[in-house]
């Protein structure tokens, strides 16, 4: 199996709101086709990719340096040598040469976006759906093995993301949003906060929790707006409510200002999103306070190298005592779903008709219960998504 072509193309994922930060106004992806030489049922595997929304497109990293490195590549160092099929860990190998340690950013971005497209080509060729490939190739228990109370694998957890900040955006129209989640089927939702003045935001939650039937929990996002002095009056204000978490409240690399606001909280702190290599995530456990039993971490495979480096993180984790089940990707799409389901992670964003058609999940994969079913599509299961479907082909064909 061989990479013929990679296409690279950029599309726009705009919307008029904004989060406590930045505006979405001029948000753009990158969208990757890699086509192969391996023929299924008498056509060509194309494998699919793109990256989560809040990271603009990646065009210059991808043509200018990932690309070229693939091209030059003698073709067989890029398959494993069991199935003769691609290697997507070896890709992501050889796209990641000469490049200095540290200062990741856009280039992990970039490299995410192909690790995508790859892992697709890969499972249509092998006939498997992604999750069930990532469990084989990188050793996880089947779920028949795992233990009665482990995160099955044919079905995550999601939450509906949401409660930005509309320019006519009322506390009533807030409401009706969060209605129409629940109707989805959705139990447990998160709201912006940071974008408003502090009793604002607090009128905003109590306007979401006393929509919330009994056992469904809200969860509250900062986007790493405060200092330190923000983030902590903040933190005794949301005390009052029984909330999920209460998301990247500080700048994602001030570690020490998480571990002033973890001691001067219980309740539970959610960050990482924003960290896109291992040593972010090390230093985060090391010197960021947070505490394995209750706090949540959110580092998005596809922003972050892809899942090579998203598996060493969790390895990472796991030397520092933390499960699996203490991570929930920010991305809200169908790599990372299949991601959760592979490594049995605690679930997984989503965005309710908001960054689409890149955001949600397959369309005969309706949330029930707050769970999303995973399918037995091939690949990451973009063609199980009508219109991303149509999108990519109208983008390439
Ligand atoms: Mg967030």
């Amino acid at each position: 199996m061989r990479i013929i072509d990679v296409r690279v193309a950029e599309a726009p994922i705009g919307s008029g709101f904004a989060n406590a930060v930045i505006d979405f106004s001029a948000m753009t992806v990158s969208v990757v086709a890699v086509e192969t030489d391996h023929v299924v049922d008498g056509e060509r595997v194309v494998g699919y990719g793109f990256n989560s929304n809040g990271r603009y497109a990646q065009t210059g990293i991808l043509t200018g340096r990932l690309l070229p490195r693939l091209r030059a590549c003698p073709p067989e160092r890029l398959v494993d040598p069991d199935t003769g099929l691609l290697d997507p860990v070896a890709a992501n190998a050889v796209m990641r040469t000469n490049e200095k340690p540290g200062g990741h950013g856009d280039r992990a971005v970039a490299v995410g976006i192909m690790d995508m497209a790859l892992w697709d080509a890969a499972a249509k060729a092998a006939g498997q759906p992604l999750h069930r490939l990532l469990r084989s190739r990188f050793d996880r228990p089947a779920p028949e093995s795992a233990p009665e109370s482990a995160p099955r694998e044919d079905s995550v957890w999601v939450y509906a993301a949401g409660g930005y900040y509309y320019p006519d955006g009322t506390v009533g129209t807030l409401r009706e949003e969060i209605r129409s989640y629940l109707d989805l089927g959705y139990r447990d939702v998160k709201i912006k906060v940071g974008g408003a003045s502090l009793a604002e935001d607090v009128e905003r939650v109590e306007a979401v929790l006393d929509l919330l039937p009994a056992g469904c929990r809200l969860a509250v996002d900062a986007n790493g707006r405060f200092d330190l002095p923000t983030a902590l009056s903040y933190a005794e204000a949301l005390s009052a409510y029984d909330l999920r978490w209460y998301e990247e409240p500080l700048d994602p690399l001030d570690y020490l200002g998480h571990a002033v606001l973890a001691e001067a909280r219980p309740g539970p702190l959610a960050t990482g999103e924003n960290l896109f290599a291992v040593p972010e995530v090390r230093n985060l456990l090391r010197h960021a306070g947070l505490r394995a039993d209750r706090d949540v971490l959110q580092m998005d495979p596809s922003l972050s190298y892809g899942v090579p480096e998203y598996a060493a993180m969790l390895t990472c984790l796991a030397d520092a005592g933390w499960s699996p089940e203490r991570c929930v990707p920010h991305g809200g799409h169908l790599y990372n779903l299949a991601v959760a389901a592979a490594f049995g992670l605690g679930g997984c964003e989503s965005y309710p008709r908001v960054f689409e058609p890149f955001g949600g999940f397959a369309d005969d994969a309706p949330v029930t219960g707050g769970r999303v079913r995973l399918g037995d599509r091939p690949g990451v299961g973009i063609e199980g998504k009508a219109d991303l479907h149509r999108l990519v082909r109208n983008l390439f064909d």
